[in-house]
């Protein structure tokens, strides 16, 4: 039994309406399922317990994608990509030797071998027993498996053993557990965790990607514990998040795919601590990174690898292996809470942004993948994003994690769009079409089949059939964003507790063909951005919408069989919305694409609804000269040009998009857009005090002003800093203005010893001539003027006081 005060408090609440079949309950409560692993003693009872490998089988919308990965680039990747070939690879070697024996192979075959279970394609099984056999063949006595570069880090310079790799390849070998039995695997797994318990302290995940993502080594060693009890595996995931980056404590790192593997590493080990500490501390992190970074519609946040102060804005990209992460994160976080939130935020990602991450026919993908993104080319967006090079156009060779590790991102969902329940029950988790086979009362196998077109439409229609009559309570899921659930049972309206929120959970004794329908009412809804510059985005259920442009799409590198692609727009994107944000639906209309849901709705052509809007286009938002779109201004915004019909389509269908919009006004708080300010990069920067503030124009009263923003470098002292301005197009400047701080006798900031001022002249930095030099003033701006320059970037640098931190509020720069 768990002990109601380790639970949060809306666990508790249930509500039931007399004589009705069905109750609501908030938040699924943990408890025993007698046919399905779930957590064992003393692991926290588990609310939702994923069914094996197998147990669902996708349809619809889904089973299209599946088969299309199949075709695709995932189902080709030993013919495309040099990590998942056979001969040579060290996964392939008895001893472990060879190359390519880090994350490329496991992150594929994670995704490949369920792949190719779900559509039961021979081809694509044969070969991952292949692989997976001869990784079981490469386990030596004392249970280390896998690549012997690994074991004396090779990426580590030789200071530790590279665990990470393996951490991913327990994921497919667990799903060749739950598919065939194969006790061989528990085995192996058993030994290999006693072999990870005899490493010095030390040694285990002290640093890189390992210590960053143990919750992956986590997950495995609970898995293994509910599947054999051996207790030692407790103590050894005690090690574990001792080990890990401290997740609890802070945010280790800000880089995208960490913060989407790992920020659930805390709640992991709740199930064992019970410490809700440890739950808090994920949500913590998820809600502060989202706070800063996710102020934009897509279920994601900006970090284009890592994310960086002051780059919040909705053309900054995330990464594709950061998606899949992420639903898998969440995924896991609903099985250990219960709290259907997590669903939420999955389906969010799942249907917004994954599907653009790849060409419609699923045979490219891209890097990065922005909610607002009009143009895929092959240019460098640096600095704008923080990796130069090619990020955005459509290609199956290159983005060398991404396109192996994304094979996992449907077939899980999938997998995990039905879940077992305490009480021998089931759940339904992610509405999609699908048959579920399990397990279900005293053991009574039961079909249940789900026909719908949701996310595109809210009418889920299941059909339960018991090998015989049998009692077992059946979840179902609401979202979030729909207050007004309808459930009916065999064509009878259910009356639900009117504030059905959570789950609806049905107990009854279940007949073959009984039938539940329910019904998702999806209204029109719109999100203000008001963390980020006042934006708007529109929503219709789970999807977000996008502005519809046109796509033209131009071959660019690749091969003739996988080719590349650019992605170049045919029609205007840069508008504003007109919205009534005290009645949304008023300003759209939604129009639905006769006939049946396609096969692949996430196309432009083939976008299954359009929503019918009003907006005015915003003349001076441009891209960049590199091809980015221009950054989004504080709005709302005046336009003078005419009103138009607007097409929006769901985001997943728009490749090419703008779905955070700003807001046309009129009214007195209208701003005009101006001049796109410059981006702002500097030598150290803090999440919480971007160097943005520096450009906002706002003029302390005095340097020791508590109540005006400043930048500081966090942790300098006696070093030499810098922050940069890097402007749109090449301008003249021939004088600048800085405010610094200083409050020392507060333990703050000192003025600088001395500060300069440096150019880009296109190849180098070099200092102005500034004949007068570089005044310091307290509590006024500090003045330099120089020989003209004329550049794309300009560089402040000071030297800071021994001992001592130096910030600023404001940097002017004068023509
Ligand atoms: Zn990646």
């Amino acid at each position: 039994m768990v002990c109601a005060a380790l639970l949060p408090a809306q666990e508790k609440r249930t509500a039931v309406v007399p004589d009705s079949p069905a109750r609501t309950v908030a938040v699924l409560p943990g408890g025993a399922n007698t046919h399905y692993a779930d957590n064992r003693a003393p692991l926290l009872p588990s609310p939702l317990v994923k069914l094996p490998m197998g147990s669902v089988r996708a349809g619809g919308w889904l089973r299209r994608q599946l088969e299309l990965m199949a075709e695709g680039f995932t189902g080709r990747l030993s013919d495309i990509s040099q990590f998942c070939r056979f001969e040579g690879s060290a996964w392939a070697h008895s001893r472990g030797e060879g190359q390519h024996g880090w994350e490329e192979l496991p992150y594929w075959l994670k995704g490949y071998y369920n792949l190719g279970y779900a559509l039961q394609d021979q081809r694509i099984l044969a070969e991952s027993r292949r692989w997976l056999e001869a990784v079981l063949a490469s386990q030596r006595p004392d249970g280390y498996f896998g690549s012997r570069g690994n074991l004396i880090g090779d990426r580590l310079e030789g200071k530790a053993p590279d665990l990470w790799p393996n951490m991913v390849m327990l994921y497919p070998l667990r799903s060749m557990y739950e598919a065939t039995g194969d006790k061989r695997i528990l085995d192996f797994m058993l030994k290999y965790f006693r072999w990870q318990l005899t490493l010095p302290l030390e040694q285990f995940t002290p640093f890189s990607w390992q210590h960053w993502r143990a919750g992956d080594n986590l997950d495995s060693i609970y898995w293994l514990y509910n599947r054999t009890g051996a207790r030692w595996l407790l103590d050894l995931a005690h090690v574990n998040h001792e080990r890990t980056a401290d997740w609890v404590g802070g945010i280790p790192t800000w880089h995208v795919v960490n913060v989407a593997q790992c920020f659930r590493a805390p709640a992991q080990y709740y199930q064992q601590s019970r410490d809700l500490r440890h739950l808090k501390a994920t949500e913590r992190v998820y809600d502060t990174v989202r706070g800063i970074y996710g102020q934009v519609p897509g279920g994601l946040y900006g970090a284009d690898e890592n994310a960086r102060p002051g780059f919040t804005g909705p053309r900054q990209g995330a990464e594709t292996c950061a998606m899949v992460e992420i639903m898998f994160s969440h995924s896991m976080l609903a099985a250990i809470t219960g709290d259907p939130l997590w669903l939420d935020r999955a389906e969010e990602v799942a249907f917004n942004s994954l599907p653009p991450s790849m060409t419609p026919d699923l045979k490219g993908l891209h890097y990065l993948t922005a909610p607002n993104q009009v143009q895929l080319d092959r240019q460098n967006k640096a600095p704008l994003i923080q990796n130069s090079g090619d990020m955005f156009s459509y290609n199956p060779h290159q983005y060398r994690c991404c396109q192996h590790n994304v094979a996992f991102g449907w077939p899980y969902f999938a997998e995990y769009s039905w879940m077992a329940t305490p009480g021998n029950g089931l759940a339904a988790v992610y509405y999609v079409a699908s048959d579920v086979r399990a397990k279900v009362g005293a053991g009574t196998e039961v079909t249940v089949k789900e026909t719908t077109d949701y996310p595109f439409d809210g009418a889920v229609n299941l059909t339960v059939s018991p090998a015989a009559p049998v009692r077992f309570p059946l979840a179902l899921r609401i979202p979030g964003w729909c207050d007004q659930p309808k459930v009916s049972l065999n064509g009878k309206p259910v009356t639900l507790p009117k504030t059905a929120r959570g789950w609806v959970i049905i107990e009854r004794t279940w007949q073959r063909g009984d039938r539940v329908q329910l019904e998702l009412p999806m209204r029109i809804d719109l999100t203000i951005w008001t963390r980020n510059r006042n934006t708007v985005s529109v929503h219709r259920g789970p999807l977000a919408y996008s502005l519809r442009i046109g796509e033209r799409w131009v071959r660019a590198e690749g091969t003739e069989a996988w080719p590349g692609f650019e992605v170049y727009p045919t029609t205007p994107w840069n508008y504003g919305l007109v919205v009534d944000t005290l009645n949304p639906a008023a300003g759209f209309e939604v129009v639905k694409r006769p006939g049946a849901l396609p096969a692949q709705p996430f196309t432009l052509e083939d976008a299954p609804i359009t929503l019918r809007a009003k907006g005015r286009r915003i003349p001076q938002w441009k891209q960049e000269s590199n091809g980015m779109v221009g950054e989004v201004q504080p709005g709302p915004v005046r336009s003078a040009e005419p009103l138009e019909d607007l097409q929006l389509i769901p985001m997943g269908c728009a490749r090419l998009r703008i779905a955070a919009f700003p807001q046309i006004g009129d009214g007195p708080a209208a701003r005009e857009w101006g001049e796109p300010p410059p981006v702002i990069l500097a030598s150290a920067a803090s999440h919480f005090e971007p160097p943005t503030v520096i450009h906002d124009g706002v003029v302390p009263a005095s340097s020791s002003d508590q109540q005006v923003h400043r930048f500081t470098w966090p942790e300098r002292r006696g070093t030499r800093e810098w922050v940069e301005y890097v402007f749109p197009a090449p301008r003249r400047v021939s004088s600048v203005e800085v405010y610094w701080a200083e409050d020392a006798t507060r333990g703050g900031c000192r003025l600088p010893e001395s500060w300069e001022v440096l150019w880009w002249d296109g190849k180098s930095w070099q200092p102005v001539a500034a004949a007068a030099g570089f005044e310091l003033r307290k509590d006024a701006f500090s003045a330099a003027a120089f020989r003209p320059v004329e550049t794309t970037r300009l560089r402040l640098r000071a030297q800071l006081r021994e001992g001592a931190p130096a910030g600023l509020f404001e940097w002017r720069v004068r023509d």
